[in-house]
Order: structure tokens, then C-alpha cells, then sequence
């Protein structure tokens, strides 16, 4: 079979199409500039990547310059739309309605629509791709994979907040957790690697990229997960604040004369290591940074770093116990110095970092000594293949 996963965001859309069989790439890239003016990077496997300026006023127009490219004489990937078995769809919020990937219906789309408040800035963009593709390929059967559907197992002590319970009553407010695909790919390729029974096993993962998320799986099952109503929550991230005391919101907008939406803003976009570095989002600069001595680098470093060791700390706790630690993403597969800043707080479970391998990226690596008493590897996480599976399995 071959799927096509389709990552459609407000002016962005990543495609890969997958044999299934095989589980090769066939081609990949994306549209950016969608609305604005339009790009279109298009590689087939084994071929440079094509990039061509196109204007794309709608997405439909944008998935539509995916499957022109697809189908091209000379660089296609297949030879017709047909050889398209089906198409799977990254949905970011499913809500309390979706805990498993699902084929789209109308019915599912109107449901989906319904989780549009919790993800403003998403889920209408998943769904103008969805229909857009509907439209074009009215004939070939849509999945949705959910960010939040793995996480639909944490139980209620979990996914609560300390507020009047009218709020979840009237409007769902509770913790959700995001990155869902890829929790659920990296603890079963932590378990295959490891030689370890999923469904008699407690791993932890790290899920350390530009948005960052720690959950607890136990048995296989998301217990707890360290994002909650919005990605804003849980670890310190790229640019993101993660947890930190509710008056601030108040306090900054008083002082700064600011109103809540401008806050949020400064909590999502302003925040996180980029903020408190003041040099950059990324590992690589702040890494640079970091080597130079440049103190708010270190400090951004530091502080992320002992944000993964709590949760994970806490997580040991939630699940009285633990067998494995992934790490996985950006940062997470990439990072070194990360990774051992990280580990150096978990010596009281037994865990010694082997330094040579920690040397490691973005392949399945085992990274603690042979004596540790917990595992600890790199998993490289694979949304795309993640959201084929699910789609294959479904159909
Ligand atoms: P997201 O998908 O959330 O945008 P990623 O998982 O791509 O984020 O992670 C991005 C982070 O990973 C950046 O901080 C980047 O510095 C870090 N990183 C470090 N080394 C690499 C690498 N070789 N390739 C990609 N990202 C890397």
C-alpha cells in the first residue's frame, strides 16, 4: 500500500508518501508560504530536492502541487493518483473523543471541529487540509492520527487540575498531552530494542525537540504526559515557558501594560531557552553559546535540563518505578551535552552514562553502562511512519 501522511499546519503542509510494504520513503517535502505566496520543496528518493516558487493562495492548490509532483513524467514518485492507497492526516486535538486513530468521516470531521477551541491555532488547519484532499481524492479512504489519543489513558488523578470541577465540566479544561505519535512509536521501539515485554514494562520518554514532552508508559499505556490543556505546559522548551506560576500572567501584564492574549504570545513565542538565553532556540547556537561561557546560555542549558530530570524523577514516582529512558527528537537523538546534563541527576536509580556512546545520533543506542540498573537509549521517533502504520492498521 502506499499512504500518503499529510502535516498540514496555517500556512505550512509536510507531506511524505510511504510504501507501506516496505516502509521506504517514496518522496517527501513540503509547501510552505501557503496564502502568502508559495513554495514547494519536492525530493524523490535518491534525487536532489527540488524547490520551486509557485503561488498557492489555498491549500487546496498546495496539495494539489504536491500530487502534480508526485505524478510528474520525469520525477515522479508514481505514475497516477490511483497508486495512492489512502491518506493519513496528523489531527494535533481529538479532545475526550478520540483515544485511536480514526477513518474520516464526515461525522468524525464535525467532531473534530468541535475540539476547534482547544486548538485554535491547529486543528483548523488540519482540517483545511483534510478537506482539501477530500476534495481532490474524493475517492480514496482518510485516517486521523491524534497527537492527544495516546494520552486518553492517563487516569483522572492525572489529567485533573486543581480548579472547580465546573470548568471540566462546562468545557473540558484538563490536561490532553501532545506528541502522542511519537510517545507511542519510541515506548514500543524502546521495548522491541531492548528485548522488553511493552505489556510488563515502565519507560519513560523524553521527547526533547523544539516543543518538548516527557510521559510515563506503563504497560504500554500513557499514565501520565507532561504537556497538558495546550502545548504550553510541562518542560521549558524552544521558546515555550512550560510550568511556572499562574500570577505571573498578572504581573507582567500589569507592569507591562500588557492585555492576556499579548502575554500568551510572550509565554509561547518569547519564552523558553530563547528567551532566557537571549541567543537562540536552538541547540546547536545555544551548544556554541554554551562552549563559549556565555552565562545566560549556560543558565538556559541548566534549566532545561533539570526540568526533564524533576519530570522524569516524578515520573519514577508516578509509576513506582522504571525499566527504560528514550530519548528522542531534535535534541533528544542529537544533543549529547543535553543528554548528559540530564542523566548526571540520575544516579540514584542507578543509572552510569557511557560517555563513548552517548557520542551517538539519531540511531537506537543504548547509552547507559551495562551495569545500570535502568536502560537508557536514543530512539529516534518517525511521526510519519507512525501515522502510516496507524493508517494501514486501520484500513
Ligand atoms: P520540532 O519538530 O519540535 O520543530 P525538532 O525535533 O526538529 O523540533 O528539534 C529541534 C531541535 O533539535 C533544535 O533545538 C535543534 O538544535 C536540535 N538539534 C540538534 N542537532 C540536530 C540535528 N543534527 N538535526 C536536527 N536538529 C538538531
Amino acid at each position: 500500500m502506499n499512504v500518503l501522511v499529510i502535516n498540514c499546519g496555517s500556512s505550512s503542509l509536510k507531506y511524505q508518501l510511504i510504501n507501506s510494504d516496505t516502509e521506504n520513503v517514496l518522496a517527501k517535502g513540503l509547501c510552505e508560504r501557503i496564502g502568502i505566496d508559495g513554495r514547494l520543496v519536492y525530493q524523490k528518493a535518491g534525487l536532489d530536492k527540488e524547490i520551486t516558487e509557485a503561488d498557492m493562495p489555498t491549500h487546496k492548490q498546495a496539495i494539489q502541487m504536491v500530487l502534480d509532483a508526485l505524478v510528474n513524467e520525469k520525477t515522479g514518485a508514481i505514475a497516477s493518483l490511483a497508486e495512492i492507497d489512502a491518506v493519513g492526516h496528523r489531527v494535533v486535538h481529538g479532545g475526550e473523543k478520540f483515544a485511536a486513530s480514526t477513518i474520516l468521516t464526515d461525522e468524525v470531521l464535525a467532531a473534530i471541529e468541535e475540539c476547534n477551541d482547544l486548538a485554535p491555532l491547529h486543528n483548523p488547519a488540519n482540517l483545511i487540509g483534510i478537506n482539501a484532499c477530500k476534495e481532490l481524492m474524493p475517492n480514496t479512504p482518510m485516517v486521523g492520527v491524534f497527537d492527544t489519543a495516546f494520552h486518553q489513558t492517563m487516569p483522572k488523578k492525572a489529567y485533573l487540575y486543581g480548579i472547580p470541577y465546573e470548568y471540566y465540566e462546562k468545557y473540558k479544561v484538563r490536561r490532553y498531552g501532545f506528541h502522542g505519535t511519537s510517545h507511542s512509536f519510541v515506548s514500543k521501539r524502546c521495548a522491541e530494542f531492548l528485548g522488553m515485554d511493552i505489556n510488563h514494562s515502565k519507560i519513560i520518554v523524553a521527547h526533547l525537540g523544539n516543543g518538548a514532552s516527557v510521559s510515563a508508559v506503563k504497560d504500554g499505556k500513557c499514565v501520565d504526559t507532561s504537556m497538558g490543556l495546550t502545548p504550553l505546559e510541562g518542560l521549558v522548551m524552544g521558546t515555550r515557558s512550560g510550568d511556572l506560576d499562574p500570577s505571573i500572567l498578572e504581573f507582567i501584564a500589569q507592569k507591562e501594560n500588557l492585555t492576556l492574549p499579548e502575554v500568551m504570545d510572550i509565554l509561547n513565542k518569547k519564552s523558553g531557552v530563547q528567551g532566557m538565553s537571549r541567543v537562540s532556540s536552538d541547540f546547536r547556537d545555544l551548544e556554541a553559546a554554551y562552549d563559549e561561557g556565555n552565562e545566560l546560555a549556560i543558565n538556559a542549558c541548566e534549566v532545561f535540563a533539570y526540568r526533564v530530570a524533576k519530570y522524569i524523577g516524578s515520573y519514577v514516582a508516578a509509576m513506582n518505578g522504571v525499566d527504560a529512558i528514550a530519548f528522542t527528537a531534535g535534541i533528544g537523538e542529537n544533543t549529547s551535552f543535553i543528554r548528559a546534563m540530564i542523566l548526571e541527576y540520575l544516579g540514584y536509580l542507578g543509572i552510569t552514562m557511557d560517555a563513548e556512546a552517548n557520542k551517538a545520533r539519531g540511531v537506537d543506542t543504548i547509552i547507559s553502562t551495562p551495569d545500570s540498573k535502568v536502560k537508557v537509549c536514543i530512539i529516534p521517533t518517525n511521526e510519519e511512519l507512525a501515522i502510516c502504520r496507524e493508517t494501514v492498521a486501520l484500513l
